[in-house]
This record gives structure tokens, C-alpha cells and sequence, in this order.
């Protein structure tokens, strides 16, 4: 364990998610302070959040707090706080609460959701990119088939027993295909006046397939085993409206009480508050050093980020975030010994979705799997980089446990039941009947 003086250079991060995270942890034997700074006390294994919403895996399994992660790094440390802007010109980054100025600054604040302009939509069909989103929407699944248990009415029971998952990416995919194997399999025989296994869950995406960034290949794979699991795969269709008591595609409804947004992505609003140039996702365009123009002390990494690698972008993925922010911690090292800063190149280790039980895509180098092949693989990679969390094995034994029995145990409704038949859902589902025979 190394403390360092007040006379390092002070390196401030801002995120702890897996680019800040990796920067922090590249710099530990650096000559620098580090403070590491986060409006959640947490890192969150983002990869394994659909678990927690679909209620396989407790947030305690794919969650760790920063402090224990750094416990050891004598040059970190962690700050709760929120970070609103950055005064470039004063070397000073700009908290709700305060300011702290710094050397070298890392903006690692990913991204969040995006509506496409229709941020009322947020209400109805909530995303998943926090451990909270992940809790919201377990609450509403199970929320949605113990309503259907009470309901008489035989219209609002189908809405309560239709799930709409908008956006057909990796996270569209694993939400859909695990939605329906607990309608099928996990709640069987639970309830005496549903059949949870009648359950329609839906997945539209905009583009003409599945999984856009893999090969068409892939994406028909995908395809075929969604449906085999019982997904009704909507492809070219765009979501134009979403209320409390469905969604809308152009003229044609969907009645359906819950609905995941898993679609569009927006860069953290911090990248914009730069001043300096970004994408229509606000992503900020960094040179080849990862720096911005003009500021050599300024790196942004991982999802805040755009850089483009043999004129495509690099993608928004975990591999890439750590190998950005290991890169931005190198530079800053660099930067303190007075050599010139490095140029970034990101290694593709290849990408995997699952979709379910035994049910996966996988392209690896020219490698493409599909089936138990890419989900044994998902699940062993996915295993393997849950480092830093103590519970690894306890993880290891809930998902052998879950395969064996189709059993999810993190299923329990903490808190008062809410009233989910709200004035306005009645009201909402009144108007849209007059609309659509649907
Ligand atoms: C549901 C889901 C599934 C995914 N599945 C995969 C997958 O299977 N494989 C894969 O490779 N990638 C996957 N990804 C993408 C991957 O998780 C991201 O690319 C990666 O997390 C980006 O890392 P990051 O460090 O840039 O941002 P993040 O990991 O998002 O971390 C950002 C951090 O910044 C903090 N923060 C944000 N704003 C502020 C602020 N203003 N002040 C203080 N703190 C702030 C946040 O609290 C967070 O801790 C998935 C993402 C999601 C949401």
C-alpha cells in the first residue's frame, strides 16, 4: 500500500464504472493522488443487471462498493458526489456541492437511456443501467403476473401478461428470452387462476433483425431461438408512443401493462457541458490520446467517449471501456515523466449475447457460435470477470442451482404493494381503446 503527498499530482476520475475503475486501479503504483469520484457508492457489473431485473441474481452478486475495491490502493480516494460540469480553463471539476480542482482529469461517466426526445416515455418503460432500474423492473414483472392472478376481466389480464421489450440489442435479447423462460418454466404451477406460460412477450427493434451489430448470420440464429422460447420477434418496426397502459407502433397497439426500454443510448451529460465538439449522442470526440482539443490533462474514456478505429467507432462495450481507461492512466503516467502521450488501439476480443437457457450467439475473431457452445462460453467469460467481487462462487452456485431447477430466487416483493391500477392507466387504456381495435 502506497500514501502519497500533497505535492503528486492530483488525478481525478469521474466514474467508477469500468473505464474509471480500471484507470484508478492502472495508476496504483503511480506517483499521483488519486480521487475517484461517483455519484453511487458502487461499481456495477452492467453485463449482469438483466439477472437482477429478471431476479436471478440478488444486487449484491454483480455490485461491490468502491471503497472495498480500492480499500488497498493507499493513493485513492473515493467521493460520493455528483459531478455537474468541469472549468476547463481552471483546471477545476464543478460538483453539485462544491469544486475540486485537478492535474489531470479522466471523465469515465458513461452513458444513460435515450428516448429519442420523448423523455415522458421514461415513466411507462423504464431502462436498465443502474442497480435501481434493474430492482424497478424485477418489481414490475412480478408485480405484473400477481395482478393478472387477481384480475377478472379477461382484456386487462392480457395486458397485465404482456411484456414489451423495445430495442432487439444484446440487452432487448437477454431480457426477452429470460422473460419468457420464467413464464414457461419458473412460475409454473404457482398460480391457481393464470397460466403464466400464456404470457406473450414481445420484442420490437427498428432495424430488419435481431442483434444489429453482429453478422446477419448471428442474428438469425438469435432470432430462431427467441421464438423457440416463445418471443414474438417484431423486426422494422419503430415505437412511436408508449403510455401507461401500452406501446404504440405507428398505427398499430400493443396493450401491455409492462414494457423495458432496452433501445437508444445517450452519452452523460457532463461530455456536452465541455464546450467541446460531440456526436448526437453527445458523445465526445477524443483525439487518438484519448485527450480533448486543446487540453492534454483532459482524457474521456469508455461510453462518454468517441473514437473511431479503421473509420468505424469503437464500441461502447466493456472490454473497450477498460482498455480505454487502462490506456487514459498510462497517458497520465507519461504526462508526469514528460514523454510524449500514446496513441489508442482497441483489441476486439469479440462479443456474446445470451439468450436464455443453453441459448446464445457468440463471434469471436471469425469463430461464430450460437446455442449452448455461446452460452457456455457467456457464462464462463462472464464468471470470470466478475473479479473484485467476493461472491463469485456464490454466483457460480445460484446459476448452477437455477439451471438445474429453472428456479430464480431473488423473486421477493420488498415494501408495500403499490396501487398498479392507477386512474391514469385506466384512463390512458379508455383513450387508447377508442383509438384501436387492437
Ligand atoms: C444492461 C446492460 C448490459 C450490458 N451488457 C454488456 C455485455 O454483455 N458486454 C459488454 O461488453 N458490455 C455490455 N454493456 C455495456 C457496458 O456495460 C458499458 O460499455 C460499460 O459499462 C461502459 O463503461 P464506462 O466506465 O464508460 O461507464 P459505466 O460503467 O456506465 O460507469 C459510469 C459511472 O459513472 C458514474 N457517473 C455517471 N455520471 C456521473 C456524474 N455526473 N457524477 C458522478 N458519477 C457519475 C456512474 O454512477 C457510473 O458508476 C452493457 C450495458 C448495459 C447497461
Amino acid at each position: 500500500m502506497s500514501s502519497r503527498t500533497s505535492s503528486d499530482p492530483h488525478v481525478v476520475i469521474v466514474g467508477g464504472g469500468f473505464a474509471g475503475l480500471t484507470a484508478a486501479r492502472t495508476l496504483r503504483h503511480a506517483p499521483v493522488r488519486i480521487t475517484l469520484v461517483d455519484r453511487h457508492n458502487h461499481h456495477v457489473f452492467q453485463p449482469l443487471l438483466y439477472q437482477v431485473a429478471t431476479a436471478g441474481l440478488s444486487s449484491t452478486n454483480i455490485a461491490a462498493p468502491l471503497r472495498h475495491i480500492l480499500r488497498r490502493q493507499g493513493n485513492a480516494t473515493v467521493l460520493l458526489a455528483d459531478a455537474t460540469g468541469v472549468d476547463l480553463r481552471r483546471r477545476c471539476l464543478i460538483l453539485r456541492d462544491g469544486e475540486m480542482a485537478y492535474d489531470f482529469l479522466i471523465l469515465a461517466a458513461g452513458a444513460t437511456h435515450s428516448y429519442f426526445g420523448h423523455e415522458e416515455w421514461s415513466r411507462h418503460a423504464p431502462g436498465l443501467k443502474t442497480l435501481d432500474d434493474a430492482i424497478d423492473i424485477r418489481r414490475r414483472v412480478l408485480l405484473a403476473f400477481e395482478e393478472a392472478e387477481r384480475e377478472t376481466d379477461e382484456a386487462r389480464r392480457t395486458e397485465w401478461l404482456t411484456f414489451v421489450v423495445v430495442g432487439a440489442g444484446p440487452t432487448g435479447v437477454e431480457m426477452a428470452g429470460t422473460l419468457a423462460e420464467i413464464a414457461r418454466h419458473t412460475l409454473r404451477g404457482e398460480f391457481r387462476h393464470i397460466d403464466p406460460a400464456r404470457a406473450r412477450v414481445i420484442l420490437v427493434e427498428g432495424t430488419d433483425r435481431v442483434l444489429p451489430p453482429y453478422s446477419p448470420k448471428l442474428s438469425d440464429k438469435a432470432q430462431r431461438q427467441l421464438e423457440a422460447l416463445g418471443v414474438a420477434v417484431f423486426t422494422s418496426k419503430m415505437v412511436t408512443g408508449v403510455d401507461a397502459t401500452g406501446v404504440w407502433l405507428g398505427e398499430e397497439r400493443i396493450a401491455a401493462r409492462t414494457i423495458v426500454w432496452a433501445a437508444g443510448v445517450a452519452a452523460s451529460p457532463i461530455g456536452r457541458r465541455l464546450g467541446v465538439p460531440v456526436d448526437r449522442a453527445g458523445r465526445v470526440k477524443v483525439a487518438s490520446d484519448l485527450t480533448i482539443p486543446g487540453h492534454k490533462e483532459v482524457f474521456v474514456v469508455g461510453d462518454l467517449a468517441l473514437i473511431e478505429q479503421d473509420g468505424r467507432p469503437v464500441p461502447g462495450v466493456a472490454p473497450a471501456a477498460n482498455q480505454m481507461g487502462a490506456h487514459a492512466a498510462r497517458n497520465v503516467i507519461r504526462a508526469v515523466e514528460s514523454q510524449p502521450l500514446s496513441a489508442f488501439r482497441y483489441v476486439d476480443k469479440g462479443s456474446l449475447a445470451t439468450i436464455g437457457r443453453r441459448a446464445g450467439v457468440a463471434a469471436i475473431g471469425r469463430l461464430q457460435l450460437w446455442g449452448a457452445p455461446a452460452w457456455l462460453a457467456w457464462l464462463a467469460i462472464h464468471i470470470f470477470f466478475l473479479i473484485g467481487f467476493r461472491n463469485r462462487i456464490v454466483v457460480m452456485l445460484d446459476w448452477a442451482l437455477a439451471y438445474l431447477t429453472y428456479q430464480r430466487h431473488a423473486r421477493l416483493l420488498l415494501g408495500p404493494a403499490p396501487p398498479l391500477r392507477s386512474a391514469e392507466a385506466e384512463e390512458t387504456r379508455a383513450e387508447a381503446l377508442g383509438h384501436s381495435a387492437h
